[in-house]
């Protein structure tokens, strides 16, 4: 019988912190791997400006995210590593490989894959209680810089990284009317006590296409049934997150990808996997496990 062949012995798809720990495992191990990525190298921790809770020196995110890339380009200059910039579109496991699909048409196949894709914003569509024109895309509001927030500003949703962006930009006196529906008020205590937030509690809100040359408006309505209309400058999207799932992979019921629903040569890393272990340690120690669990399962044949 002919040994399976495959382009290289582990692809990962995500260079976060997962991904990129899963490559360095691997590289540990003598396995050759592929690294996919859509954006950059730590692409999410570029947009992080105060770091808590992370082991060693690390209090930013961008030099954390700098500290990613040279390790992939140790990788890659000993020959142990690939980086590959483009987004994976699909995932299969199949007996003797697994196999990726890229947007450019190009397919990579491996003796494994390790999917460590992270979350990605939840948008208006996505909830129940915001209608919105298909074209409402807000930015995120951990992406935004302070400069970006002009005159009145809206912040749809309470969740935690509003928390973070306060802490993050302690020299900002700027006012946020924080647009919160019950299922996020348990993550507001943090906030509630900042006199930069002005809490607005709504059962439902409706935003309204600005007409040419005037503002969005936002109609409100409170947790009584009363209805009022604002005209806003900038709304950011601070909704929360929702798993970065690939078509292929298994997902509960929240639409994440634990590692015990995939097929055995497709694993999964990092915030992926849950939302109850959403930490650059927990990332970063379940990359290097997934690949060091691949080194030794005698049951997926090497070529
Ligand atoms: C505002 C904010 C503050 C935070 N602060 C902290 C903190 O202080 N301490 C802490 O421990 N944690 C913090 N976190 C959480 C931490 O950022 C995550 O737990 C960690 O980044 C998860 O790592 P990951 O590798 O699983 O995913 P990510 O870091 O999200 O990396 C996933 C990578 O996959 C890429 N990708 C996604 N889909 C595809 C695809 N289809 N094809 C190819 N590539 C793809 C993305 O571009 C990205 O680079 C914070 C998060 C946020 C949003």
């Amino acid at each position: 019988m002919n040994a399976p062949s495959y382009d290289t012995d582990l692809l990962v798809v995500g260079a976060g912190p997962a991904g990129v720990a899963a490559a360095v495992m691997a590289a540990s191990l003598d396995m050759r791997s592929t690294v996919v990525e859509a954006e950059r190298v730590g692409e999410k921790l570029h947009r992080i400006d105060a770091l808590e809770n992370v082991p060693g020196a690390w209090s930013a995110g961008p030099q954390l995210a700098d500290a990613l890339s040279q390790d992939l380009a140790r990788l890659q200059q000993v020959g142990r590593c690939t980086v590959v910039k483009a987004r994976c579109t699909a995932v299969a496991g199949h007996k003797d490989h697994a196999e990726l699909e890229l947007n450019d048409g190009r397919k990579l196949t491996g003796r494994a894959v390790i999917i460590a894709t992270g979350v990605t914003e939840l948008l208006p569509a996505d909830v129940s209680w915001i209608s919105a024109p298909n074209e409402f895309s807000p930015a995120p509001l951990w992406r935004s810089t302070p400069g970006s927030l002009a005159g009145r500003t809206y912040v749809l949703g309470g969740d935690r990284p509003l928390g973070t962006w306060l802490r993050a930009h302690f020299e900002i006196h700027k006012q946020l009317y924080v647009l919160c529906p019950p299922s996020d008020d348990y993550k507001t205590a943090e906030i509630v006590h900042d006199e930069r937030v002005h809490l607005v509690p709504v059962s439902h809100i409706a935003i309204e296409t600005p007409s040419y040359g005037s503002a969005w408006t936002v109609r409100v309505k409170d947790r009584r049934g009363a209805e009022k209309a604002y005209s806003i400058d900038t709304l950011v999207n601070n909704l929360g997150t929702k798993p970065a799932a690939i078509p292929g992979t298994h997902q509960d019921q929240d639409g994440y990808c634990p590692p015990h629903l995939q097929h055995p040569r497709v694993l999964t890393a990092g915030d992926i996997r849950s939302g109850r272990f959403q930490r650059i340690i927990t990332s970063q120690g379940s990359g290097a496990e997934a690949a060091l669990s691949l080194y030794y399962d005698r049951a997926l044949p090497r070529s």
